[in-house]
């Protein structure tokens, strides 16, 4: 169907945080699948452990104990502090798990109507609750009637919050992203999930972070939430959990850990063979090979040469992000960036009309990630010029 506009590329093969394209070009990589392919394309660790398990047992149903989605809900659990794990296969099926939950939690508690506090400009994929949960007019006009049982605050904004739960006494959980990658790659005060975590103490409500985008490395830790010393209720991921292999995980504690009975949810694929021993080996290589101490200095390098050669650019309003997410706001609207960007063999990203975004492997290395700065200014300044 023409859900997509596409570019006009197709690419035939990769390797680390290069492609190839169908005619033998080739391009550097600075959104990796959008923040999917951290290990960058085709790890030969990753595509061993695809074969190798393709070639043992692809998948049983849940119906049985699969023992490699046991292994990657202890190792997800040991890395995150969390206490259970459920497997789905993206991030708006995970957060509709997670949906699911906070609603049931409410029905235990008595409250007929539950609602879940979300944010504006926030993103949390396409399904009808989980449009219904996005800030972003774009992503619901037309599929009317949305979902009740949400309410919205501005993002960053603690007060905001407050009031809008002072008003609604049937508030079960804040549903929100640690950082806002599609909203434009806002990083919000550093005491901001702090915050939101006392507020949900104070009214026995779930803080429910989605870590689709944020989570598995890209902020520079194993999880977002992991930079504010805080423990959330609820995590959902998917985006880099399998390194390009769809997978989606809903993590809970505490409370919220115990609130799926067997029939509440479900999942014919979630979890198979394939995607967790894809998941494990993703993890287990982010380990080895130090990636996330890697990705994180990789995008303060980044970040700190886009400021450099755009310090005095009129039209650039800000260079931002977090970990191995660059952000790059100008004053006007600057899609086009893209293709310019593909002409000369770049492949990055504009969100929010108004926001480059760059979200490489973690994988680059220094000598790469000097040349996605360099030719994203050159572009950048070209087109303000223009
Ligand atoms: C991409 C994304 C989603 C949706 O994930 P899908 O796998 O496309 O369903 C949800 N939340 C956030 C924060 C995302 O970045």
């Amino acid at each position: 169907m023409n859900t997509y506009a596409r570019l006009p590329v197709t690419f035939v093969k990769g390797e680390g945080v290069w492609l190839w394209d169908d005619r033998g070009e080739r391009y550097l990589d600075a959104l990796s699948g959008v923040a999917v392919c951290g290990l960058g394309h085709c790890h030969p660790r990753l595509a061993k452990a695809i074969c190798e398990q393709a070639s043992t047992l692809i998948h049983t149903s849940n119906l049985y104990r699969i023992e490699k989605q046991e292994r990657l809900a202890e190792c997800l659990v040991a890395l995150s502090g969390m206490d259970n794990a459920f497997f789905c296969n993206s991030g708006a099926e995970a957060n509709e798990a997670a949906i699911k939950l906070a609603r049931l939690h409410g029905h235990n508690r008595g409250i007929s109507l539950p609602t879940i506090i979300v944010m504006e400009r926030s993103f949390h994929g396409r399904t009808m609750a989980t449009l219904t949960a996005s800030g972003n007019r774009k992503v619901q006009a037309g599929f009317e009637p949305l979902l009740s049982g949400f309410v919205r605050a501005p993002y960053n904004n603690l007060e905001a919050v407050a009031q809008v739960a002072a008003n609604n006494k049937d508030v079960v959980a804040i549903l929100v992203e640690p950082f806002q990658g599609e909203g434009g790659v806002n990083i919000p005060e550093a005491h901001y999930l702090q915050q939101l975590r006392a507020l949900c103490d104070q009214n026995g409500w779930l803080l429910m972070l989605d870590e689709v985008q944020s989570g598995i490395g890209r902020s520079g830790k194993w999880f977002a939430f992991q930079h504010s010393q805080i423990m959330p209720d609820v995590i959902t991921l998917a985006k880099g959990l399998g390194g390009g292999v769809p997978i989606g995980a809903c993590l809970a504690k505490g409370v919220a850990a115990d609130v799926f009975k067997p029939g509440n949810h479900a999942s014919t694929f979630g979890g198979n063979p394939l995607a967790c021993a894809a998941a494990l080996e993703t993890l287990q290589v982010i380990e080895d090979e130090n990636l996330i101490g890697h990705a994180a200095e990789i995008g303060d390098f980044m970040r700190d040469r886009f400021k450099r050669q755009l310090a005095d650019v009129v039209g650039v309003v800000q260079v931002r992000g977090q970990g191995l997410i660059v952000g790059v706001e100008l004053a006007v609207p600057c899609v086009e960036l893209v293709k310019r960007a593909l002409e000369r063999k770049l492949l990055i990203n504009v969100t929010s009309d108004k926001v480059v975004r760059l979200l490489p492997a973690f994988v680059m290395q220094q000598r790469e990630a000097e040349q996605v700065v360099d030719v994203t200014c050159e572009l950048i300044k070209e087109f303000l010029n223009s």
